[in-house]
């Protein structure tokens, strides 16, 4: 006889009819173990669980002695059992206490087993425990034992995850899948969200892993895949993703997967086995991802989720297209994905979501900008969150550092409860000072302006109680679309925009990609420094078609009224004369036509490229008005990416140098009468807005969120008195870190809110 094994099959089938028995969690896993080692002829059948402290536990066992449940234990990486866990792969020895990792534990009666055979008991790649047999005598396993034990493991995995063995853990004891976890990753936007979890891509939840019959599920599954190639080499086919290389790559490493032999051959042997189809898709996408998650390589982790969304779609294609697996979205959902498309997450109902946990994307990426113009709490980049979390589950999102409370524990959650509960105290202070005057302690007036880039954020130029649109960032709307916007589309929106700003200004930037900001629909050719590269203006520059579209759209929206329009990147003064020629022309080309223009033109730059900080005079001459983009600015005066995090913070915005710049730009402003607002990330931090009021700045334009913490600061500030020390301070060249204290300091003598 070739296996000792009674039939993989046969074995399912009992085991189908043990856990359909109402029996409790403990009297099911001693029968399963008890049929384990009947079917597979063993002597030894046993199953440890995975628990929170990373030790593994004897949950039940047939033939080693029944007083060690619950008693022997083996930490993750320690003996036989410890080695499976970790490198999440079966082990099958003959003899067994000659491996060098073998842990005798004298409690459980071990010494006479000499064969080995344990399996991971694994769920979407993740470890939970180990099922192992064991003989007397000196055998290796076969290979359809040890699938029929990887089988049976999946059985047992969806009773730990579904909460089974709860009821049965040892008192101060929890199991790992319920774990509290703490994972960290980075704050996209800010906020603090409690709620729990709903997967975008939700795993469907087969409720039937065991087959009646294997020829009928290796039928189904011929024909699922044949459906899926068909649909794969279809949208391959069809010109809308012809165009678009990287969908192409991602669709072509589908179809790569698709027709690999490989992969079909161990669904099928999974099915031999006894699982229905979709069941052994899932087993052996688990088993592919637990190796794969141990890869460091970044290229096969991409692949992996290749081929985790494949076989997610065989698996719906098996269990019928209309089967979602979805629940209707909770009151609180805390939306979790890979990635999303900013589409993707304007399509949920606004309302019911809490937070957004992203494997991926970065602090530039469109979801990300949709987020926080949404005011949802998101963190980016939480490594495998996908994997560990199950619907439902209790989560955690803190935006404002970028943190991820998972299971929490009920004092975290309290934690968190109060600082929600603080926070919209305080949102509550704003909004009591949002039609308070914007003026300082000492009676100087300041304008807040919003920076805006989609239609959702115009609600907040009446809820923040924002003085304009200091930066309308219209690329926003170039980058969520995933095509061109048209003349009258850009049109519409610009209408709009002035529509909702009523008689408060609006200062529209025309289209600043190029560098982070890249567009799915046009490729630009890879840059080495694309912070310094075609971007901006240059691009417009160097485009005209598109940029004279946008002045067109901006000039025909702004018909009858008071128009702003700045430019991005300006490094010269003939650049913005280029652009301003331009906008010439297109004024001339409506007149012509018999079309209104704007009332009231003013035309300006973004003073963000330390070369124009030499052009002072020349550049204020030609301009109607100068806005500071601190953030760009900031990067090339100390040459520090912004968005490098190794570097970004190395060097301080609050130093004399950099603030002896910024204020050199508005003293020359105020001799030539040209109004200077500034609009990056500095002007909305209640400390730094602070500072630069003291070197002369009146406008700041910001984030919504910010704009109610900066008036608190600023109606509490004697901004005389401020300026005047820090003035001194910038003269004797003070330090950085000085200046920065120096501020605190001041805030806090003068009970300042920073
Ligand atoms: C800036 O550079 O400061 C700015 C406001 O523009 P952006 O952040 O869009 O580059
Ligand atoms: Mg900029």
């Amino acid at each position: 006889m070739r296996s000792s094994l009674a039939g993989p099959r046969v074995l399912l089938r009992k085991l189908r009819e043990v856990m359909a028995e109402p029996i409790n969690a403990q009297e099911r896993l001693d029968k399963i173990v008890h049929l384990i080692a009947a079917n597979v002829v063993a002597e030894v059948c046993s199953v440890y669980i995975l628990r929170a402290d990373g030790v593994l536990e004897l949950y039940a066992t047939e033939g080693l002695n029944k007083d060690a449940v619950h008693q022997t234990s083996l930490k993750v990486g320690e003996g036989l059992v410890g080695l499976i866990s970790s490198d999440a792969r079966p082990l099958n020895l003959p003899n067994a206490q000659a491996h060098p990792a073998f842990a005798y534990r004298p409690e459980t009666g071990e010494e006479n087993y000499n064969s080995f055979l344990g399996v991971p008991i694994l769920r979407a790649g993740r470890t939970l425990g180990v099922l192992v047999v064991q003989n007397k005598d000196h055998r290796t396993y076969f290979e359809d034992e040890v699938e029929a034990l990887q089988t049976t493991a999946m059985v047992i995995a969806e009773m730990v995850a579904a909460g089974e063995l709860e009821a049965i853990a040892q008192q101060g004891t929890t199991i790992d899948v319920i774990r509290p976890m703490h994972l960290k990753g980075v704050a996209l936007a800010d906020g603090i969200g409690l709620g729990h979890v709903v997967l975008h891509e939700p795993r469907v939840v087969i409720t039937n892993l065991i087959a009646e019959d294997a020829d009928t599920e290796k039928k189904r599954l011929e024909e699922s895949v044949t459906r899926l190639r068909q649909s794969l080499d279809h949208m391959l086919a069809s010109g809308e993703f012809s165009q678009h290389g990287e969908h192409r790559e991602v669709l072509e490493a589908y179809r790569m997967f698709a027709y690999d032999r490989g992969w079909i051959r161990k669904i099928d042997e999974a099915i031999r086995n006894g699982l229905t189809a979709e069941a052994a898709v899932e087993k052996v996408q688990s088993d592919t991802r637990a190796q794969m998650l141990r890869q460091t390589d970044p290229y096969l982790r991409e692949r992996l989720h290749d081929l985790d969304d494949l076989a997610h779609r065989l698996i719906r294609e098996l269990m019928g297209k209309n089967h979602s697996g979805e629940d209707e979205l909770p009151k609180d959902a805390i939306l979790i994905a890979r990635n999303m498309g900013a589409a993707e997450l304007l399509d949920y109902d606004r309302d019911r979501i809490r937070g957004l946990v992203l494997e991926e994307s970065g602090p530039t990426s469109h979801v990300t900008i949709v987020a926080r113009a949404l005011g949802i709490p998101t963190v980016g980049q939480v490594e495998d969150i996908v994997s560990l979390v199950e619907s439902g589950d209790a989560i955690i999102v803190d935006g404002e550092i970028g943190q991820i409370f998972l299971r929490p524990a009920s004092d975290v959650e309290q934690a968190f409860a109060d600082k929600v509960r603080l926070r919209s105290k305080r949102q509550e202070v704003y909004r009591q000072l949002r039609d308070e005057p914007t003026i300082t302690k000492d009676g100087i007036e300041v304008k807040l302006l919003l920076n805006a880039g989609l239609l959702f954020d115009l609600p907040s130029l009446e809820d923040a109680g924002a003085d304009g649109v200091g930066l309308f960032r219209t690329e926003l709307q170039f980058m969520v679309a995933s095509a061109f916007p048209r003349m009258q589309e850009q049109h519409a929106l610009y209408a709009r925009v002035l529509d909702a700003a009523g008689d408060k200004p609006v200062t529209f930037r025309s289209l600043d990609i190029g560098g982070d900001k890249v567009l799915p629909y046009l490729r630009l050719a890879q840059e080495e420094n694309p912070a310094m590269g075609w971007r901006a203006i240059r691009f417009g520059l160097d485009r005209p078609g598109l940029l004279r579209t946008q002045i067109r759209a901006m000039l025909h929206a702004g018909a009858g009224r008071s128009l702003r329009i700045m430019f991005p990147m300006v490094a010269d003064v003939s650049e913005f004369q280029q652009a301003r020629d331009y906008v010439e022309r297109e004024l001339k080309h409506l007149r012509q036509h018999g079309h209104d223009t704007p009332k009231d033109l003013k035309l300006g730059v973004m003073l963000e490229v330390p070369a124009l900080l030499y052009q002072l005079d020349e550049i204020y001459k030609e301009v109607d008005f100068v806005s500071v983009g601190s953030n760009d600015l900031f990067q090339f005066f100390y040459a520090v990416d912004r968005g490098n995090t190794l570097v970004a913070e190395r060097f301080e915005a609050l130093s004399a140098s950099f603030l002896r710049a910024l204020r050199k730009i508005v003293v020359v402003g105020d001799k030539m009468d040209t109004p200077v607002t500034l609009c990056g990330e500095l002007g909305g931090q209640p400390l730094s807005a602070m500072a630069l009021l003291a070197i002369g700045y009146r406008n700041l334009s910001m984030s919504p969120a910010s704009i109610g913490p900066v008036k608190a600061m600023l109606r509490t500030l004697d901004l005389s008195a401020l300026s005047e020390q820090l003035l001194v301070k910038l003269e004797a060249g003070n330090g950085t870190d000085e200046i920065r204290e120096f501020l605190t300091n001041f805030a806090s003598e003068n009970n300042i809110p920073v």
